[in-house]
């Protein structure tokens, strides 16, 4: 049997990068990182990459058996729970460790008018009473749930442009982090938002927005995340996820 383990990095995110990273220069460790194929030029990753879906948690495990995968890394981001679940049942399926590599959420601080919500769906409910002109950074793929505010008007960020269904009365901008706080308090001032929409992806890259908003007064629509699968442990950055490889692959 060969030394070297294979691990496989479900990626998409700063984090799975930085792991791929920190483990290119082991010579015991094969490391490839998976991308879903949703942006048209993701940034490089140390190691093999490979891109597109597997077809549901029975490709996965196939994949996983097939390419003598030793350990799993769901490295995605928080919010691509589909994923999450189906790298829980596929392991659970090849009987290979797994890891949820997550980055902690974000904590309102002092000053902070932060409303949560448990989905798209509740965070386009709450808006109405909350502003007219709303900063989008959700990302593309769940315009449709804000679609019928046909009243409001939004500002959407997005790295690749949205397709519809998407509320009608938007502006586009492309563009992905990491952002600063000058730039978001500029982007607030220049379109007069008066609320902002994110996702509570954590993180430093996007955070500035967060920062921005306190400072200008504007309140922030929070979604909350999905819970990890049961059962699957969590490291909170890539060094916590080479400490859980090497016990867990040697
Ligand atoms: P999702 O809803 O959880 O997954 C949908 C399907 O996309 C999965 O069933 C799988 O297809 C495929 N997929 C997802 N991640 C994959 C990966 N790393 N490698 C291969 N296939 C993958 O995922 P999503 O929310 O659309 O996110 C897609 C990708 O974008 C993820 O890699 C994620 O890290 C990244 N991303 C997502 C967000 C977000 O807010 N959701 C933000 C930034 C980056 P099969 O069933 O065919 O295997």
């Amino acid at each position: 049997m060969s030394a070297v383990r294979h691990v496989l990095i479900l990626g998409g995110t700063t984090e799975a990068r930085g792991l791929a990273d920190a483990l290119a220069a082991d010579p015991a460790l094969r490391v490839t990182s998976s991308l879903a194929g949703r942006v048209t030029e993701p940034r490089r990753s140390a190691g093999q990459v490979r891109t597109g879906g597997f077809g549901g948690p029975e490709g996965l495990a196939r994949w996983l058996r097939e390419h003598r995968v030793d350990a799993l890394v769901d490295a995605t981001h928080p919010f691509a729970d589909t994923m999450s679940f189906h790298a829980a049942e596929a392991a659970a399926t090849a009987r290979i460790p797994l890891l949820a590599l997550r980055r902690p959420g974000w904590e309102a601080g002092p000053g902070d008018r932060w409303h949560t919500a448990g989905s798209l769906a509740g965070a386009a409910e709450l808006l109405p009473v909350l502003g007219r002109r709303i900063f989008l950074t959700t990302g593309r793929m769940g315009l449709a749930a804000f679609a019928r505010l046909t009243d409001l008007w939004f500002l959407v960020r997005s790295v690749e442009a949205p397709e519809p269904p998407k509320p009608p009365r938007m502006e586009v901008l492309l563009d992905r982090g990491p952002f600063t706080v000058e730039g978001e308090t500029e982007l607030l001032r220049r379109h007069r938002i008066d609320v902002l929409v994110t996702k509570d992806s954590g993180g430093r890259a996007t955070a500035a927005k967060l920062t921005a908003a306190r400072e200008a007064g504007v309140p922030v629509v929070v979604v909350r995340r999905p819970a990890v699968p049961e059962g699957v442990p969590v490291a909170a950055d890539p060094s916590e996820a080479v400490a859980w490889l090497r016990s867990a692959v040697g």
